[in-house]
């Protein structure tokens, strides 16, 4: 069985204290939660202190982004070792902001897929469709195009060590949320996808849904047979909504 997980994507907001006070809120709200993987995405700056404020509990950290390359003259970029280096286990890659306002393309994810991987950090690989896809029909083609760049480049069995969200672009910020039964249909053509190449590790990969999902819509998503949890924004910056849907998870 998949086991859930919730993972908060903090973007670029806060500040020091107040990440470090969401960190330990969010700590306290899932102690002793069980079944259900927690964990938060801070802004890199941020990272030693919410890693220092989390250790001992069961919320891991995680980054929004990683280097492709492993060191050098890369001015602004941070690499897997160093987030390593600061207790992360997870970083978000392919996360659709960084794909429109940062030019990241199928092939820069999946090098950076590769680089998480090559520094023992868990990729969330980010994978949706915006609105005008949707509408022209194209949701699985963009997806499978988006998943294929990953999988050419690093193979199904990297994604054993992987999560993958699916993130509707449309859906992301806006307050209107994919219904549990399009979010299903397109984690079932993921996972159909996957399990074209490798029918167990499709099996185990945890799909995660991510768009506007919030304390009171959670619980429906979660109940879905291919949804094992989710991505948060918004709802990821307030202790109680997060945990709320951490509870929402947990099996
Ligand atoms: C996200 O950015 O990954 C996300 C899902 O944001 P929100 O929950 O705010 O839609």
């Amino acid at each position: 069985m998949r086991r859930p997980f919730v993972a908060g994507n903090w973007k670029m907001n806060g500040t020091r204290d107040g990440a470090k006070r969401l960190a330990a809120g969010v700590a306290e709200g899932v102690s002793g939660l069980e079944g259900v993987d927690v964990a938060v995405c801070p802004p890199y700056v941020f990272i030693p202190e919410v890693a220092q404020v989390l250790e001992g509990t069961k919320v891991a950290v995680g980054a929004q982004d990683v280097a492709k390359e492993q060191q050098g003259a890369y001015t602004g970029e941070v690499s897997g070792g160093m987030l390593k280096e600061f207790a992360c286990r997870y970083v978000i890659v392919g996360h659709s902001e960084r794909r429109e306002y940062y030019c990241e393309d199928d092939a820069l994810v999946a090098e950076k897929f590769a680089s998480a991987q090559r520094d023992g950090l868990l990729p969330i690989l980010c994978v949706g469709e915006k609105l005008e896809d949707r509408e022209a029909g194209r949701t699985e083609d963009v997806v499978r195009d988006q998943l294929e760049a990953v999988l050419d480049r690093n193979g199904i069995s990297a994604f054993a060590e992987a999560v993958i969200a699916y993130e509707p672009v449309w859906a992301i910020g806006t307050g209107r949320t994919a219904t549990p039964d399009q979010a299903q249909e397109v984690h079932r053509f993921i996972r159909d996808l996957l399990s074209a190449a490798d029918a167990e590790v499709a099996a185990g990969v945890r799909i995660l849904y991510g768009g506007s999902v919030k304390a009171a819509n959670a619980a429906e998503l979660f109940a879905m047979p291919d949804i094992d949890g989710g991505l948060i924004g918004g709802a990821s910056l307030d202790v109680a909504e997060f945990t709320t849907i951490c509870r929402s998870a947990a099996v």
